[in-house]
């Protein structure tokens, strides 16, 4: 009978070794040709390009419209003509004029003139057009120069926007709350010198960045932005870049990329795969907190620096692999992972943070490296799964709460003498840690 069973089972090993085989034929992967334009985008309406796969696979993507593109009052591609009737004030030495308001122009595709009375155009400001629900376009010249703070805000009309070819910069919030913009491809002379300048644009699914642009929040809100093109060479991800942009899935952060700025993306509801380069050398405090949808996390050793809160809340977030150059896990970078099973400190922290792991409530067990001297305030405090804990021999310090509330805390191992277990320094609230059995590894 032993005989039979042993039999069978060899069999179902075999056929499940067979199924594994590498035999099966290899996955087409698509390989798609150069794109062509099938429909040319006109100045307001949309265009269209393909590419096509040697199996036959067709792949289109709409090309936004661009706007009209005014030179001396008239666009060059249609041949409309600017506005009429918009409110312009000329600047301090009469050399030129900025538009303050949409004034009698009853236009709903708004084309900013270059030039008034043969003076040219360079501004627009500060909440001259605010909350114009009654736009569906604008156009802004090359003449501009300066776009103002909530310049075009909760215009929730526009569809279509056209920003200058040249370099100009853009005010906190100037296009925010624009929920009828749909893609946008940021041109490469916007220098951003305010924040959120397309932050509760709820419309956007897409953005193209041709690089790296200053200013905080840029994105922030955008809860439909679904596509990003990153520029190549960006040294950072500004701070709260994409923060509450709850559509955004899939984030691979480009190569050269060397810093994830702070909050860049807080609170990114359905953020479920992040790839980071080793080129990247900082992660930026609270740059990935509150983002539920995380499962798994992988840090280059590249990274010396992460800030706090980096990865707090992240509710689903059942591995991390940290990096071995950090020499720091700052305060409550892990905070409330609920879910968290599994962590690898990296080999060169030397100091764990205030509650940097507290009420990581799925945490079984946790390895200490040798390097780390000190584990800060309630570092893993109301950890009620933890069981086992294995602690380097280079620890100097456990600060008060580090182990509080970790009932289930069953066995330490230390890597050092019971001598040197002695020299720590243990202070109060560490009971579990004090009651479990201390099994000594070292010498
Ligand atoms: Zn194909
Ligand atoms: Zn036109």
């Amino acid at each position: 009978m032993k005989r039979i069973i042993a039999a069978a089972l060899f069999i179902v090993i075999l056929s499940a070794l067979v199924s594994c085989a590498p035999d099966a034929p290899p996955v087409h992967v698509h390989s798609f040709g150069e794109w062509t334009v099938a429909k040319e985008a006109s100045c307001l309406e949309e265009g269209l390009r393909e590419r096509v796969c040697s199996c036959g696979e067709k792949e289109s993507e709409t090309l936004p419209a661009p706007g009209h593109s005014v030179k001396d009052g008239v666009c060059v591609r249609c041949g409309k003509k600017a506005s009429k009737g918009l409110k312009l004030t000329p600047g301090e030495y009469y050399d030129c004029c900025t538009v303050t308001g949409i004034g009698p122009c009853r236009d709903t595709d708004v084309i900013i003139p270059d030039t008034f009375f043969s003076k040219p155009v360079t501004g627009i400001a500060e909440y001259a057009f605010k909350e114009s629900a009654g736009l569906t376009s604008v156009s802004i010249p090359d003449s501009v120069k300066a776009i103002g703070q909530f310049a075009f805000s909760d215009c929730t009309g526009i569809k279509t926007i056209r920003l200058p070819g040249n370099s100009f910069e853009v005010g906190t919030c100037a296009f925010s709350n624009c929920t009828g913009i749909e893609r946008l491809n940021v041109p490469a002379g916007m220098i951003a010198v305010g924040e959120g300048v397309f932050s509760g644009c709820t419309g956007l699914t897409s953005v193209s960045i041709p690089k790296e642009i200053d200013g905080s929040g840029m994105f922030s809100g955008c809860t439909n932005l679904r596509s990003v093109t990153f520029p190549s060479g960006a040294r950072a991800i500004q701070n709260g870049m994409f923060s509450l942009c709850d559509s955004l899935t899939d984030v691979t952060v480009p190569d050269g990329t060397e810093e994830i700025g702070d909050s860049a993306f807080v609170r990114c509801k359905a953020l479920a795969r992040v790839s980071i380069p080793d080129s990247v050398t900082a992660i930026g405090k609270n740059a990935f907190m509150e983002c539920p949808a995380l499962e798994s996390i992988v840090i280059p050793d590249s990274v010396t620096s992460i800030g706090q809160s980096a990865f707090e809340g992240c509710t689903e977030l059942k591995t991390a692999k940290l990096s071995d150059k950090a020499t720091d896990i700052g305060a409550r970078t892990f905070m409330k992972c609920s879910s968290l099973e599994e962590v690898t400190i990296g080999k060169s922290v030397t100091r764990i943070g205030a509650r940097a792991f507290s009420v990581c409530k799925a945490l079984k067990s946790v390895t200490v490296p040798d390097a780390v001297e000190a584990i800060g305030n309630d570092a893993f405090f109301n950890c009620g799964a933890l069981e086992n804990v294995t602690l380097g021999s280079g620890l100097k310090i456990i600060k008060s709460r580090a182990f509080y509330l970790c009932g289930n805390l069953k066995t330490v191992r230390f890597k050092g003498t019971p001598e040197e277990w002695e020299k720590i320094e243990i202070e109060d609230f560490n009971g579990p840690l004090k009651n479990a059995q201390i099994i000594f590894e070292g010498e």
